[in-house]
């Protein structure tokens, strides 16, 4: 027997940079570019409400 647990768990280390947005869950490129400029993990649409609505 070959012990392959976890072998499909490797290529997870780019997790910060899978362009999820952290509030909507939705997927876009424009997640990882606002996480590189703002140090926001969001997508394109929340960081705009987030800028028109700042807490
Ligand atoms: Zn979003």
């Amino acid at each position: 027997m070959t012990d392959k647990i976890g072998e499909k768990y490797i290529n997870t280390d780019t997790e910060e940079l899978n362009n999820i947005c952290d509030e909507c869950k939705e997927e876009d490129e424009s997640v990882t570019q606002n996480l590189i400029l703002t140090g926001f993990k969001l997508c394109k649409s929340c960081r705009v409400s987030k800028t028109i609505f700042p807490l």
